[in-house]
């Protein structure tokens, strides 16, 4: 764990998050931010800053959290397409340096930039889709 790191801090619990889903070495919550709704980030619970760092191991495991929840996606949210995405450094707008996947539901003419500027969601419509994904990994 690292102490300034926020994603380390949600998966020790230490702030708080919309948690989906998780295994033994990855976690899976909603983006506060989100680009679409049903935009879930999923990371590894060991720190690891970027695609150069993260073991093979916590690579595996986020990946396959970030199936098992592109399915629930797909089946609550049931948008017109979904994009997984990874970004790796300042010039591919890195914004927390803590690997993640971004599960990005996406609508037809949403013209969603690569590097899309962050706009706070609405908490509770994020709380009441969480619950629903919950359901759907249940
Ligand atoms: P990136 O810009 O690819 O590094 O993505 C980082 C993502 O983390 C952005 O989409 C932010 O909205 C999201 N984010 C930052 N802080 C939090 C948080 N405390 N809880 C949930 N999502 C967050």
């Amino acid at each position: 764990m690292t102490q300034d790191c926020i994603f380390c801090r949600i998966v020790a619990g230490e702030v708080p998050s919309f948690t989906i889903a998780e295994d033994a070495h990855s976690l899976a919550f909603m983006d506060i931010n989100p680009a679409n709704t049903g935009h879930v980030l999923v990371v590894p619970k060991e720190h690891a800053a970027n695609i150069f760092e993260v073991s093979p191991s916590a690579l595996a495991a986020t990946a396959s959290t970030a199936q098992r929840v592109a399915k629930a996606v797909q089946e609550v949210v049931a948008p017109a397409g979904l994009n997984l995405l990874q970004a790796n450094g300042p010039g591919a707008a890195q914004s927390v340096q803590h690997f993640h996947l971004h599960v990005l539901p996406r609508r037809f003419g949403d013209d969603l930039p690569m590097n899309w500027p962050l706009r706070p969601g609405d908490r509770d419509a994020i709380a009441a889709l969480a619950e629903r994904l919950k359901a759907a990994l249940a």
